[in-house]
């Protein structure tokens, strides 16, 4: 371990304290927070540049779905000052040169090497380093590993028959190019409706001479209504951040908003119209939240469905397209939720045609386009909106291996093991920034980037005050902790749905319910705890090891309980 001199840093040597993986919203936070012990880091990116997320998704649309009030650091006061916010939604532009701005402004580049993605990481008990190999041939040993890959950064690529014969172009959106794709008058497919897609279609449509939209899973979706933000209100913004950004950490998905404490089941059903036109008219996921039981309650779903069943009823003029594009085999939420510009609407376009693959699935590519068991459709592009192998994906594909040779990838053959999505058992050394089993996607990413990042300097901080060099977590709180996450999961209706959150979007991936769904404030006062309990549940040699971990079920999520239940329930669940 480096002795916290600063002069170490930007030496050539390729021994450090600490090897980050990916520079985006996480990474860049942990190397600010790993400088602070003074540790010696390195940080290894894919890209050319930092940002993540917003630096390899470019596609026509591409917008974050969460309001630039709240998405965004908060550690640093001067930077959410002096940041300007001009939309409610932010264009992946601004996103790119938010955490560009961040990177230069707190001097983060000196310590990223760019175009470099790590291919394999080797923890070596004798050395108690683990050794992490890119494929630009770099290599490099550290104490720690810190993963910051991202949820969503492992593309899922469908095989498709013929793609080889295809004589077009051919895009992912996740890897889009950078100097943008010209379909001007120009024939184009896109395959996929999920928040990608429905983000690209109506903006492809604009311009593309036709476009051929293959779904394959009806969705779900609810307006966007992006808008300018005006001066006073981000005044008033930027003037409550202390509070907003409170209510932030708190709250069950990051966000600022309190949660409904209605049941749609007592509502009536003018009430329930009236409340779902309000939410609708106000855009965005919070929808959802219009009752406290939505995503609880088979029949308090049904209730939301229907109205947006109704309302692509209401925009799709022809019933036929209309009837396609309404979701009938899952609980709305279940699949992630889009929100959109206009995506309805472009099924009312001359030059827009939509293909049910539920009902004629595609075959294959041919020379001039698609085919499906219905017909072939011609195409100059073909698009890829097929999504990501989330979560357990990014961290696979390092081909990581822990202590007596175990890799990563069989270990968790049949679903991810984590103890608090922060480390898994038989990997010292490792931690995994909003990893499989933490509230990461089901959340506002940033306020659970952040938690998890100082969640790790702290316990890095620790370890060094305490005179110790290594951490793991024990197998007892991983199954503790892993048995927690399914059993919060299956109190709600997102198991129903054959979504990404389940692993269902990739073939032979293993079906288990991937994020950890408790909520965000409640997911903070555990990791807190376990802080301050000295880090019960991991074994720190020369210190005692507390292996019983337990773990109330709790939901953020739950339907109020019902009179007769109030005094008799086994388990807390806590109504939000
Ligand atoms: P996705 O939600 O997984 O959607 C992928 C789409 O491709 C689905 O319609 C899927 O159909 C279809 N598909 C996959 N494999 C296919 C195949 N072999 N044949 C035909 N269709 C296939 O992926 P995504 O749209 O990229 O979104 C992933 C997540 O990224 C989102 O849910 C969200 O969390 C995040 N995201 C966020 C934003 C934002 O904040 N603005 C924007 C985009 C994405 P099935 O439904 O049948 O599987």
């Amino acid at each position: 371990m480096s002795d916290g001199s600063n002069a170490l840093r930007g030496a050539t040597c390729d021994e450090f304290d600490v090897v980050i993986v990916g520079s985006g919203f996480a990474g860049l936070y942990m190397l600010y927070r790993v400088r602070e012990l003074g540790y010696r880091a390195r940080v290894f990116e894919a890209g050319s540049d930092v940002g993540g997320t917003w630096y390899w998704n470019r596609y026509p649309g591409a917008r974050c779905d969460s309001e630039s009030i709240y998405y965004s650091y908060s550690f640093s006061e001067e930077l959410e000052q002096e940041w300007p916010l001009l939309e409610r939604y932010p264009a992946q532009p601004t996103m790119l040169s938010y955490l560009q701005h961040v990177a230069d402004r707190f001097d983060l580049r000196k310590d990223i090497v760019f175009n470099s993605r790590v291919v394999s990481a080797t923890y070596d008990e004798q050395r108690n380093s683990w050794s992490v190999r890119t494929d630009t041939g770099l290599e490099a040993s550290a104490r720690f590993l810190i993963t910051a890959v991202g949820c969503l950064s492992a593309a899922n690529k469908p095989e498709m028959p013929g793609q080889e014969r295809f004589k077009g172009e051919c895009h992912h959106t996740s890897e889009w190019p950078h100097d943008g794709v010209d379909y001007t008058g120009k024939r184009v497919a896109v395959i996929g409706t999920g928040s990608t897609g429905i983000q690209l279609i109506p903006e492809v449509a604009k311009t593309a001479a036709h476009l051929t939209v293959f779904q394959r899973t009806p969705q779900f979706t609810l307006p966007a209504y992006n808008r300018g933000l005006e001066p006073t209100y981000v005044n008033e913004i930027k003037a409550s951040y202390p509070d907003l950004r409170q209510r932030c950490r708190e709250s069950p998905v990051g966000t600022p908003y309190a949660p409904s404490d209605r049941s749609a089941l007592e509502a009536s059903p003018d009430d329930l119209r009236k409340a779902y036109e309000e939410a609708w008219a106000q855009g965005g996921a919070k929808f959802l939240g219009t009752f406290t039981d939505i995503m609880v309650s088979v029949e308090a779903n049904q209730t939301a469905a229907d109205f947006v069943r109704a309302k692509i009823d209401e925009i799709v003029r022809d019933p036929e397209v209309a009837e396609m594009l309404k979701p009938t085999s899952y609980p709305i939420g279940t699949k992630r939720i889009p929100i959109d510009s206009g995506y309805y609407e472009t099924f009312n376009r001359e030059n827009v045609k939509l293909v049910h693959l539920g009902r004629t699935p595609l075959v294959g590519f041919t020379e001039e386009g698609l085919r499906t068991t219905e017909g072939e459709f011609p195409a100059d592009i073909v698009i890829f909106a097929t999504g990501f192998d989330a979560l357990t994906g990014p961290l696979l594909r390092m081909n990581l291996v822990g202590r007596d040779g175990i890799e990563l990838k069989d270990k968790w053959a049949e679903g991810p093991r984590t103890y608090l999505g922060l480390a898994t058992t038989g990997f010292p050394n490792l931690f995994t920034i909003t990893g499989p089993g933490s509230p990461s996607v089901l959340s506002n990413m940033p306020v659970s980037i952040e938690q998890h990042v100082e969640w790790i300097q702290s316990c890095l901080r620790f370890l060094q005050d305490c005179g110790a060099d290594k951490i793991e977590a024990t197998p007892e709180a991983e199954d503790a902790w892993t048995d927690h996450v399914n059993q919060v999961a299956a109190k709600t209706l997102y198991p129903r749905a054959a979504s990404w959150y389940m692993g269902a979007n990739v073939p032979g991936k293993p079906r288990t319910f991937l994020p950890y769904i408790g909520g965000v404030g409640n997911y903070r006062k555990i990791c807190d705890e376990i802080a301050n309990s000295e880090y019960r549940g991991f074994r720190i040699p020369g210190r005692p090891t507390v292996t019983d971990v337990r773990f109330e079920t709790v939901s953020r999520y739950a339907a109020a309980p019902k009179e007769s239940e109030k005094n008799s329930e086994a388990e807390k669940v806590e109504a939000t």
